[in-house]
């Protein structure tokens, strides 16, 4: 019987899957879907999730794909310079998502089992039982499957915000003929005149949210005559669409989970929280859900997670998304076509030419401005350990601890949590940093 079981193999589940693992746990990723999906809807990874990935030796693998490097992220399409941020990575890596699932995949001891949708869920005091095709046990199940996840609603667990009000298309294109001038780089898009971006293997990605997407219903086929009319209003006549080769539409509902934990059931990701993916958020939301529940589940299955070690999970992350979905509902409202948003846009672009506020914004966006109640911030000099123990550098280990803290050369007093955060950084404080993140002595 594995230790967890991971619904979806998404990037975050496959993330939290890879976490557990390299802290010596068997892991079984369910996946609804026959084979890993070359559609990508992320392009576009964060610095901070740049760091996670770099940390755990994984970005090696995915270097070949990269598009882009972009010194900017993005407000609505304002650029927002990402070259001062205290970063090894100031930019974002234009990359698309099946590459960086791919590369995590590849890592796994125990393959994802496919064909393998998630239909029910039952658990007691001692574990979950999963029916997915077969039935599947284990001590818990962490639920990454998803905007529509199954899990959520199995549990009926609480889910408020709001639901969609706009209507955008995404898809990846073959032009029979490009419009003169269109960039062969990326740019920034605009939710306003959508975007138009090349990606490889000779395919474009649109992305539109014109009148004619507003009229027609969440279900209706997106046909290459739609795109069409939709790319000639912004690029005119000179473009013709050729194979589509996948379509989707999706819309702006804003929705995040009351609790991350169910027992023994944990929410990461997209099955956790929905927004409108502007500003590249979600993918890097869900990456960093699974870097910070990893270690704290792993540690709870191996009997030395101090109380409330698990419980942190949702107290950290929960505020993080909160303000991503006030972000992206702000983006939303800034980048609609209507006199008032466009007077709102030049104040906000006035505001962003002061170099704080420009910055304020970087540090968020980013992700590289994240931080937790007691943490000073993140390190990212202090190579992550194999196993996801933690890291002292620059004092002594007090006695009992060896097992769960390695100790590095440095001379900076530093504790730092498996997923990079600083837990302590000299001082008084050190025994009680140890026993809040990482239990008591043995
Ligand atoms: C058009 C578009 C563009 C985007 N661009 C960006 C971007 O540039 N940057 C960014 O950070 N984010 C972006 N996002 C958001 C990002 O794609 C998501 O946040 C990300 O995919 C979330 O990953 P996840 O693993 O949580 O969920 P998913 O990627 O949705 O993975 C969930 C997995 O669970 C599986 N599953 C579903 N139901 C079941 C079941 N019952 N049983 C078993 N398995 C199941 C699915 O098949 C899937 O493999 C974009 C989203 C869209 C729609």
């Amino acid at each position: 019987m594995p230790d967890v079981l991971v619904a979806g193999a998404g990037p975050t589940g496959l993330l939290t899957a890879f976490e557990l693992e390299r802290a010596g746990l068997d892991v079984l990723v369910l996946e609804r879907a026959a084979r890993p999906s070359p559609q990508s809807k992320a392009l576009g990874v964060q610095p901070r999730s740049v760091e996670v990935l770099a940390e755990r030796g994984l970005l090696t693998a995915i270097e070949p794909h990269v598009q882009a490097r972009l010194p900017a992220g993005h407000f609505s399409g304002l650029p927002i310079d990402y070259t001062d941020l205290p970063t090894r990575f100031p930019y974002q890596l234009g990359v698309e998502q099946a590459h960086i699932a791919a590369a995590i995949e590849a890592q796994l001891r125990r393959p994802v089992l496919r064909d393998a949708a998630v239909t029910s869920v039952t658990q007691d005091d001692e574990g979950v039982t999963v029916t997915a095709g077969g039935e599947h046990r284990a001590g818990w199940l962490v639920a990454a499957d998803g905007g529509h996840s199954t899990v959520r609603k199995l549990l009926d667990a609480a889910f408020p915000g709001y639901s969609a009000r706009i209507s955008l298309v995404v898809a990846d294109i073959e032009l029979a003929r490009k419009p003169d001038g269109l960039a062969d780089e990326w740019h920034l898009p605009s939710l306003a005149s959508g975007f138009l971006l090349p990606l490889s293997g000779g395919r474009h990605r649109v992305v539109v949210a014109g009148e004619e997407q507003q009229k027609l219903g969440r279900d209706d086929p997106v046909t290459a005559d739609e795109l069409q009319r939709a790319l000639t209003a912004v690029h005119g006549p000179g473009i013709e669409v050729g194979k589509v080769r996948w379509a989707s539409r999706f819309g702006d509902a804003a929705r995040q989970l009351e609790r991350y934990r169910h027992g023994r059931v944990l929410f990461a990701g997209d099955a956790a929280h929905i927004h409108l993916p502007v500003g590249g958020q979600g993918l890097n939301l869900g990456l960093q859900d699974a870097a910070n529940l990893g270690w704290k589940l792993a540690a709870q299955i191996r009997g030395h997670a101090p109380a409330g070690l698990l419980d942190s999970y949702h107290d950290e992350r929960h505020p993080v998304a909160a303000r991503v979905l006030v972000h992206t509902r702000a983006q939303a409202a800034l980048g609609m076509p209507n006199p008032d948003s466009a007077a709102v846009r030049e104040v906000v672009t006035g505001l962003l030419a002061v170099p704080e506020a420009r910055r304020e914004l970087a540090m968020e966006l980013s992700g590289i401005g994240i931080t937790y109640p007691g943490i000073s911030g993140r390190t990212t000099e202090i190579a992550a350990t194999p196993d996801g123990s933690g890291v002292l550098t620059g004092a002594p280990l007090p006695p009992g601890w060896a097992d769960r803290v390695e100790v590095r050369e440095g001379t900076e007093p530093r504790l730092v949590r498996p997923d990079g955060y600083l837990a302590w950084t000299g001082g008084p404080g050190l025994d009680s940093a140890l026993r809040r993140w990482f239990g008591r002595p043995s």
